[in-house]
């Protein structure tokens, strides 16, 4: 097929038809999914790099489809591009501030996609969300990713200012894995900056990415965030990342995203 316009054409070749048709599909189950709310939530701890002790919680969408589980690094762009993601963004919340009601003590994170944050209601409508459970704001962060950065629509920056005005927390996501610069860690004045994880990656081998690692915590400390290091797999990284001065931790070596019920009986206390 050939669909032509000016002086750019697109051709999509058989296996671009394949793909288009199996988004179709992948579309329309996600529709369902939404409807049913049958999207769940896991729950990451991440802890202080100190004491080691469980300090928050990281929500992540999960989709157990009927042809098996789906990865968010799959629906969520998916979603975004179907114009789904307010639906689905505004359910993961909802489900992620009715269970952090119930475990005062953690700081409950949610991933928000820019596209979000160009509804002008999304602030309110989450106010109102926090106050049907008597969630402190304080105890929720939005975490976003560079995105926000590069779209940085203005109704996207009146959201962010919005979140910021009611208290809630607003973090940057991934570090270190594009292109956001020092500039705009102060520009949005992010509460919290979380290091992508191919910067700890390999840092047992290699003795530049180590130096990396260290140097982006200390320049991040520079300015005056608190840091968080994610994707740590083993003791070596907890401890060189808390040594470089990161003050909190999260990844796999402290445990894997869980779902209510096995944080509860795993992390607090009863
Ligand atoms: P993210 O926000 O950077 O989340 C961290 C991802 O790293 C999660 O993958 C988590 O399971 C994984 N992870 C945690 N510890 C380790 C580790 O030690 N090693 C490695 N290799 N990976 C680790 P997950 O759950 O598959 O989520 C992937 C991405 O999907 C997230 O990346 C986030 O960008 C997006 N996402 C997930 N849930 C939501 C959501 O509710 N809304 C939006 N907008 N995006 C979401
Ligand atoms: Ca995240
Ligand atoms: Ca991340
Ligand atoms: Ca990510």
């Amino acid at each position: 097929a050939k669909h032509g316009s000016g002086d750019t054409t697109v051709v999509f070749s058989p296996d671009l038809e394949a793909q288009l048709s199996e988004q179709g599909k992948l579309e329309r189950q996600l529709i369902e999914a939404l409807d049913r709310r049958e999207l769940k939530v896991a729950f990451q701890p991440v802890v202080d790099a100190c004491s080691g002790d469980i300090c928050g919680v990281e929500a992540l969408a999960r989709w157990n489809s009927q042809a098996g589980p789906i990865s968010p690094e799959v629906f969520i762009p998916v979603a975004e591009r179907a114009g789904l993601i307010g639906m689905l963004g505004s359910q993961i919340l909802e489900e992620a501030i009715a269970q952090g009601s119930r475990w005062s003590e953690l700081q409950i994170a949610v991933n928000v996609s820019p596209l979000q944050l160009r509804n002008r209601y999304f602030a309110g409508g989450l106010k109102a969300t926090l106050d049907e459970f008597a969630f402190e704001p304080h105890r929720l962060t939005i975490e976003l990713t560079e995105g926000v950065l590069i779209s940085n629509t203005d109704q996207a920056k009146r959201s962010i200012s919005e979140l910021k005005a009611l208290g809630i927390k607003v973090a940057l996501d991934d570090f270190g894995s594009g292109f956001a610069s020092i500039g705009s860690l102060r520009q949005f004045s992010f509460d919290r900056v979380k290091l992508d994880k191919s910067l700890v990656a390999n840092i047992e081998h290699d003795a530049q990415a180590a130096e990396v690692l260290a140097a982006t915590i200390n320049l991040v400390n520079a300015i005056g965030i608190p840091v968080t290091v994610e994707g740590i797999e083993n003791r070596y990284q907890a401890e060189f990342a808390r040594q470089a001065g990161c003050h909190q931790l999260q990844g796999y070596w402290f445990s894997k995203p869980l779902s209510k019920e096995e944080l509860a009986k795993r992390f607090l206390s009863p």
